[in-house]
């Protein structure tokens, strides 16, 4: 063991600092001044280490995660592993960055013009009337886009309209989410080839349906053809269409939710726009309506008068507010550089780019790994893990082999439909080389996993931690340094 790859207590020297603080402003305050109960009663439990212990100490700590500036990241339905440095750059302006939400509108309008700017931009792409940029990820913009549809139902008088179809490729937050909604949830079976199936869903659809939640295309990777013929049903039957625009990166330049017939969508700028994902957040889910359904988005909403000038506007039939302020206005500052970046007329490139890779990967690996669902996918395609599966190894010691090889595990055991599912997304911004690379090792562990399983079966090898106890990692999960 080297030593700094001890934990930060174990370093600590009585007496030594890694720091020298300014004079203190506050010499002359009395601390009599200051409630008992706010008096801290003994000393800080830090640890006392020189400024080269804690630099590499937080340097060391973050090399061992993985992260894309690091590698190659294949995980599928987490669209977009890509956060170019430009939006790291604009957001750190301190024009942006020491601002504050409480600013009067008149000295904060270059803020309220980007996200006005943001929010039409979002309609154009995805065909919708308004958005707003409020809520803070893609199950909060469901949970809005979904009160949304019970709101528009219920300022209808049609009361009874309370359960939502679901179908059951569908992401874990759809259901979660219409819960949260107050939906009753009714779950659509996919057809042999992954798509909703239209027989299964004729019946479903009554008075007391509010609408269905689709995800084109879904997290198969297969784009719902029947499209046209599902929106006239759902709307026949006095539903409306919900879009989880969560990973909408292949349908950039070539076609638009509002196009198919949606009503309400939700897109993730974290996933689909480059900004940082994953670590917990901080994200933004804008949520956007057709025509018609504007004043049903929550409030606040940023507007422009006809002097130009942007002012703050709350609205009465909406059924409040979703967020504080307007909601993560760093990310959408980092998702406005990307468009910005791109323009219209290299936008058109990111769907045909992300379909391009993912068939590219596909196609390369379907003779070492089980492909239920041929045909060309769009941005993320699944695997039923290994075609050979006579020495036992799984998806599971498959993910965790490609960790010592310093790649990011894909998505396994989702979607549900599949037992040893692999769920596999390239995206748009991966080079050949890239890919290629990736490619390889994977046929070289389909190859370990048939001649030498056990190497495959006790993986990762490489990584400061190897194979955990999943189970006991979730049921007795060790929180606090003290517990070790
Ligand atoms: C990621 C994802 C979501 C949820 O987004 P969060 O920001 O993680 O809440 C919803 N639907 C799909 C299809 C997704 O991939």
């Amino acid at each position: 063991m080297k030593y700094y790859d001890k934990l930060i207590f174990e370093l600590s020297v009585p007496g030594r600092v890694g720091y020298s603080l300014p004079k203190n402003k506050f010499e002359n305050y009395n601390v009599e001044d200051i409630d008992n109960n706010l008096k801290r009663e003994s000393g800080l439990e830090l640890p006392s280490v020189g400024e080269l212990d804690v630099v590499r100490h937080y340097t060391n700590l973050s090399q061992m995660n993985f992260g894309v500036d690091t590698g190659f990241y294949p995980l599928g339905s987490c669209t977009m592993k890509y956060n170019p440095k430009i939006n790291e750059e604009i957001c750190s302006m301190p024009q942006f960055a020491a601002m504050h939400p409480l600013q009067p509108v008149e000295c904060a309008q270059g803020a309220l013009e980007i996200y006005y700017n943001l929010a039409k931009s979002l309609a154009a792409i995805s065909g919708l009337s308004e958005f707003t940029l409020n809520p803070f990820a893609g199950a909060h913009g469901e949970l809005t886009g979904l009160m949304i549809m019970r709101q528009y139902h219920i300022l209808r008088g049609d009361f009874n309209r309370t359960k939502v179809i679901v179908p059951d490729s569908a992401h874990g937050t759809n259901p979660a989410s219409a819960a949260v909604a107050g939906l009753e949830i009714i779950e659509v079976k996919s057809t042999p080839g992954g798509t909703i199936s239209i027989e299964d869903l004729k019946p479903l659809l009554d008075n007391t349906i509010a609408g269905i939640m689709m995800t084109n295309p879904n997290t198969l990777g297969i784009f719902e053809s029947e499209i046209p013929q599902i929106a006239e049903l759902v709307h026949a039957a006095g539903g409306l269409l919900y879009y989880d625009g969560a990973n909408l990166n292949p349908m950039l330049g070539k076609c638009r939710p509002g196009d198919m017939g949606f009503d309400i969508m939700h897109i993730n700028l974290h996933k689909s726009f480059s900004t940082p994902h994953g670590g917990g957040g901080p994200g933004c889910g804008p949520v956007g309506v057709r025509a018609g359904l504007e004043d049903l988005l929550p409030a606040p909403h940023v507007r422009k008068n006809a002097q130009g000038q942007f002012f703050i506007e709350n609205c009465d039939s909406s059924f409040g507010s979703v967020s504080q302020y307007f909601g993560n206005f760093g990310v959408m500052l980092r998702a406005y550089t990307y468009i910005l970046s791109l323009g219209k007329e290299n936008i058109k490139y990111v769907g045909p780019l992300s379909v391009l890779n993912a068939n590219y990967v596909k196609e390369s690996l379907k003779d070492c790994y089980e492909l239920p669902i041929e045909g060309v996918c769009k941005h993320e395609f699944v695997f039923d893990g290994l075609k050979d599966k006579s020495t036992g190894v799984t998806t599971l010691d498959v993910a965790k082999r490609l960790l010592d090889y310093g790649y990011h595990a894909p998505t396994i055991y989702f979607p549900l439909l599949f037992h040893q599912a692999i769920m596999i997304e390239p995206t748009e911004t991966e080079s050949k080389e890239t890919l290629d690379a990736f490619i390889n090792v994977m046929k070289t562990v389909a190859r370990e996993a048939s001649e030498n399983p056990d190497i495959v079966k006790s993986a990762p090898h490489n990584t400061p931690i190897t194979r955990v106890d999943e189970l006991k990692a979730a049921k007795q999960p060790v929180l606090k340094f003290g517990d070790f």
